[in-house]
């Protein structure tokens, strides 16, 4: 069984696509939402996203496109991508977004976008944040994006010595990782806007037989999408972060 996981789309089709071409055979795919904001192809993206039957959460931008959010607490690039994104959007997609659950808990993990304490908005950067988060899901492992920066963080069970510590773990391409025995939040990196100084779209797999997750990194052609952001007028700085990948 292998299950593809996304987070971080960003209307970005190129890199979706990118991803997709990689991956090759999957049995599943799950979405840690943001599937639009930021990037030139909002429709496309949900519409690809949404023939792949995934298991998806709803993300801060997918929210502020809706209007469930206030766009006052976007900076202003991101205010005017979004805006842009809205305008875009069928209202069949519309739906398909505002359907989408906060958490999920599927088998062993629990997905949701930003963090299990407060699934929209917060990030999970610091091993401090991690640790607090651990007390609020039930699943040995759970999964998250919104920070676009690939990693996992592991808690060690409490011992009669000291109680449980939270420690970093770096997922580095290529390599699987072993799930398990200790509980885990894992982050797969962001596919269509980067953030880790890499600017290819970062994904991972899955695989449930010997239960690992493999983070992979994908090239795609970056200047096919900047150049529809300019036609577009999205941000400048928008259109160049991607180059740089952060
Ligand atoms: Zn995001």
């Amino acid at each position: 069984m292998r299950c593809l996981l996304l987070s971080d789309i960003h209307s970005n089709l190129e890199a979706f696509q990118a991803v997709l071409d990689d991956a090759g055979l999957v049995d599943q795919v799950w979405c840690l939402g943001d599937v639009v904001g930021y990037g030139p192809d909002p429709n496309a993206c949900v519409k690809l996203l949404r023939s792949l039957s995934p298991v998806c959460v709803v993300g801060n931008h997918d929210w502020a496109t809706l209007g469930n959010l206030d766009l006052q607490d976007f900076n202003p690039d991101a205010r005017d991508a979004n805006l842009w994104n809205r305008k875009q959007l069928t209202p069949d997609n519309l739906a398909y977004l505002e359907a989408l659950p906060q958490v999920v808990a599927e088998g062993q993990f629990t997905l949701t976008h930003g963090s299990p304490r407060h699934p929209i908005w917060e990030y999970i950067i610091y091993t401090s944040t991690a640790r607090a988060n651990f007390d609020h899901f039930a699943t040995p492992f759970c999964l998250v994006g919104h920070t676009h920066t690939p990693g996992i963080f592991r808690l060690t069970p409490e011992t009669e010595e000291q109680g449980s510590i939270c420690s970093q773990v770096t997922l580095d391409s290529g390599q699987p990782v072993r799930l398990g025995p200790e509980r885990l939040i894992i982050n797969p990196g962001s596919v269509g806007q980067p953030r880790d100084g890499d600017s290819r779209a970062s994904y991972a797999i899955l695989s449930f037989d010997d239960m690992t997750i493999e983070h992979r990194r994908v090239p795609y052609p970056i200047e096919e999408t900047q150049a529809k952001m300019m036609s577009h007028d999205l941000p400048l700085r928008l259109v160049l972060r991607l180059k740089y990948g952060w």
